[in-house]
């Protein structure tokens, strides 16, 4: 049976580890709205054009739009029969009701959201040192996952850029950010039962086993 998922956590919590691995175990697909928006942009459809404007002219894309997005990828049929594992959607309450209202609609149910937790110094010592594809958006470590040839993707051969907002201040900031905006999502899905706190400190696999726990038999 496919299993639909939902994580939540702020960056450099290890999110895309842990869709990696649901995806390796579970055979979930995973959707991440920020590679979503990118292939959208990048296949210029009339929606990726739309979202295109608003990042432009330094604007946040409307919840529609988002909505619309994330909604035609859950129609594709490889995600209806595998399932899948959501990574920064929904990250507004109102988005969560607009999935509600999708899932509904498709007939099936969210398995569990999974909310991944860790404290600030770990997050800021894990993201000093990232560097990200200007192309493919794949993301690199200086330390724990350096590309093969410095300054290029393994994947794509694009640029790497290390992000300006990456650095101890900025990253704390984001944090309280990501904390005050995904506070009501969590609390969304913890009044129905489906919220699953994590702790993210631990190794990767011991994270895992939290994230699924009574989830397989
Ligand atoms: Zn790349």
């Amino acid at each position: 049976m496919p299993f639909r998922l939902i994580l939540i956590g702020p960056p450099g919590v290890g999110k895309g580890t842990q869709a990696a691995l649901l995806e390796e175990h579970l055979k979930v697909k995973p959707l991440s709205s920020g590679v979503i928006f990118r292939q959208e942009i990048e296949a210029d459809t009339d929606l990726g054009q739309l979202a295109k404007s608003y990042i432009d002219r330094g604007e946040l894309v409307p919840n529609g739009v988002t909505i619309q997005m994330m909604i035609k990828r859950l129609r594709s049929d490889d995600v209806r029969r595998n399932g899948f594992v959501l990574d920064g959607f929904p990250r507004t309450v109102r988005q969560a009701e607009a999935l509600d209202v999708e899932l509904q609609n498709e007939q099936v149910v969210l398995d569990r959201v999974i909310l991944l937790s860790v404290s600030d110094e770990v997050v800021v010592r894990r993201l000093a040192g990232r560097m990200g594809c200007t192309k493919c958006g794949e993301i690199y470590h200086s330390t724990n996952k350096p590309p093969a040839r410095e300054g290029l993707c393994d994947k794509c051969n694009s640029q790497l850029l290390v992000r300006k907002d990456d650095n101890p201040e900025t990253i704390r900031e984001r944090l309280r950010i990501f904390r005050e905006e995904t506070a009501p999502v969590a609390e969304y899905y913890r009044a129905q039962g489906l919220l699953k706190d994590v702790d993210a400190a631990g190794d990767a696999v011991d994270v895992y086993a939290l994230c699924t726990e009574g989830l397989v038999s």
